[in-house]
């Protein structure tokens, strides 16, 4: 027995190409037995993994790295044959994913590795380390828009901490997993430190109730509310990397044919469907109509389709066309305007570029996500203005700012809410392994990626060694009263004097 990705069945699920519906492949609904037994097999492996030690690790990573890299075409085809995004877009996520596999494979012991610490004068006779081990059972929860680019964003992180992890990846992209986990098997053949568990929602839930000492989460808020519920139960943290609205601020000296540029590929690359896409762009007054000018004869020259030369491909959930097609026509109904495409711009499985302005702050295409190749365009009296209402949705994942000002764009990007902004470029930070990523409010909490997405997945260890006996023996019924006073002199000498 069979089923579409929308269609659920006991045993197997089928992917399908978005853009012409062919099947892609055919995978099976893994139940919590089998989840369960892939966590027991990880539990194993995990020690196996964690006792090769840092140098063994890294060349492994760098190994899983290499091979991804001489396999780039050939995943970029399964992306691009799962998502429907242009073959090009699919080879730029894999790039993105092999240079974080890179930076966590050679990264990960100096940022997790034993170091020593200064253990204060009144603990001086204590040698001090601290280090971080790993939890042990990662299960990471993937989304379809980035199918490698975003789960290796935990997975080679997890897995450079001396993790196991139990992927699973969204139904509509199983095969883009697969491909990733027989390229790990090739480089670690001994132990299953990477398995893939396939099927729908029922087999995440599995994954966050099973017996994991960690669950990486990124999708939708709804979702990882649920996934949090479940994890609750055994009180297994969680990191959830979850939707945005992310907002683009033009000031009165920015280049508006670069900004303009960067709006529309932030908004309508991967058919908007990017969790930190650009989906509101607020424009000083005086340079409003000059930068909508811009933007709208840019839009108007994108085409979405299957073939090489498109600019995006097809909305890869057919579900979520209905939203997209719902948050045009709220738009439009409460007095907004097109200025490129409209109402009938949804064809299904395509969306056209939709440029929409004069919307409403309180209307859903500006406070939801929208996840299509849409935006809205607000015209503001200053950067301040800006950040205020930028501000102002639950979701607060990144943002951009485009200023000829230093101090102003810097300012505005400090007082964005969300984990990342970009000066005078979008959605920079991805390509940055080093720089941690992660939303605040309804887009998530945790961070991935840098040294920070390490040490979420490992706990922080502290171990004093006394050197030898203390000069006063506080910490025994042995105590003098002597002790006590030399103590207090101590402090008071320390701590007890006046700051200015
Ligand atoms: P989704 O929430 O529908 O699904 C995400 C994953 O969760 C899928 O693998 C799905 O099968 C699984 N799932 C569904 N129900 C579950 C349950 N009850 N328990 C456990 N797992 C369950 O999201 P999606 O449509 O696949 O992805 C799109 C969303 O992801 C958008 O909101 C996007 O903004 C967000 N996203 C965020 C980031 C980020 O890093 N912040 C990156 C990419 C995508």
């Amino acid at each position: 027995m069979t089923a579409t990705a929308n269609e659920k069945t006991a045993e197997t699920f089928r992917s399908l190409n978005p853009a012409t519906g062919e099947l892609v492949g055919e995978h099976p609904v893994h139940d919590e037995a089998a989840v369960n037994a892939a966590i027991e097999r990880a539990r194993t492996a995990q020690i196996w993994w964690a006792g090769l030690g840092w140098k063994e690790r890294k060349v492994r990573l760098l190994n899983i790295k290499g091979a991804l890299t001489r396999a780039l075409n050939r995943v970029a085809t399964a992306i691009h044959q799962e998502t429907g995004k242009p073959v090009a877009d699919a080879q730029l996520e894999t790039v993105l994913a092999i240079t974080h596999l890179d930076w966590a494979a050679r990264n990960a012991q100096k940022v997790l590795g034993p170091r020593g610490v200064f253990p204060g004068i009144v603990a001086v006779n204590q040698k001090c380390v601290l280090e971080y081990q790993p939890l042990g059972v990662v299960g990471v929860i993937g989304p379809w828009n980035y199918p490698l680019f975003t789960p290796v964003g935990s997975i080679a992180y997890a897995l450079a901490a001396g993790n196991a992890v139990v992927f699973k990846p969204s139904e509509y992209t199983p095969g883009v997993a697969l491909l990733l986990a027989e390229i790990i098997s090739g480089v670690i053949p001994e132990e299953p430190v990477f398995q893939v568990v396939t099927g729908f929602g029922d087999t995440g839930a599995a994954l966050a109730r099973g017996a994991v000492d960690k669950i990486a989460f990124t999708g939708s808020s709804p979702t990882a509310r649920k996934v949090m519920a479940a994890c609750a139960e055994r009180l297994t943290p969680i990191v959830a990397e979850c939707g945005g609205k992310d907002a683009f601020i033009v000031d009165a000296d920015a280049d508006l044919d670069e900004a303009a540029d960067a709006a529309l590929w932030g908004a309508m690359s991967n058919a908007g469907q990017t969790c930190a896409g650009v989906e509101r762009v607020y424009v000083v007054d005086s340079v409003y109509d000059a930068f909508v000018a811009r933007l709208t004869a840019r839009a108007r020259t994108l085409r979405p389709g299957e073939d090489r030369t498109a600019a995006y491909g097809p909305i890869t959930m057919p579900g979520q066309l209905n939203v997209i097609r719902r948050h045009v026509d709220d738009a439009l109904a409460r007095g907004g305007q097109a200025l490129v495409g409209g109402a009938d711009a949804v064809k299904e499985p395509y969306v056209e570029p939709v440029v929409l302005v004069d919307v409403p702050d309180d209307s859903a295409a500006v406070c939801e996500e929208t996840f299509g190749p849409t935006i809205t365009v607000h015209r503001v009296k200053s950067v301040d203005e800006a950040v205020t209402r930028a501000n102002a949705t639950p979701y607060a994942l990144a943002g951009a700012v485009y200023s000829k000002s230093r101090s102003t764009a810097m300012d505005a990007a400090r007082r964005l809410r969300g984990g990342m902004t970009s000066i005078n470029a979008v959605i920079a930070f991805a390509a940055v392994p080093a720089l941690p990523f992660g939303g605040v409010g309804d887009s998530g909490f945790g961070r991935i990626h840098g040294a920070d997405g390490l040490r979420e997945f490992a706990r922080a260890k502290a171990i004093t060694r006394q050197r030898f006996a203390p000069p006063m023996n506080l910490t025994s019924f042995e105590r003098t009263d002597k002790d006590m006073a030399k103590l207090l002199r101590l402090v008071s000498l320390l701590h007890g004097r006046r700051y200015r």
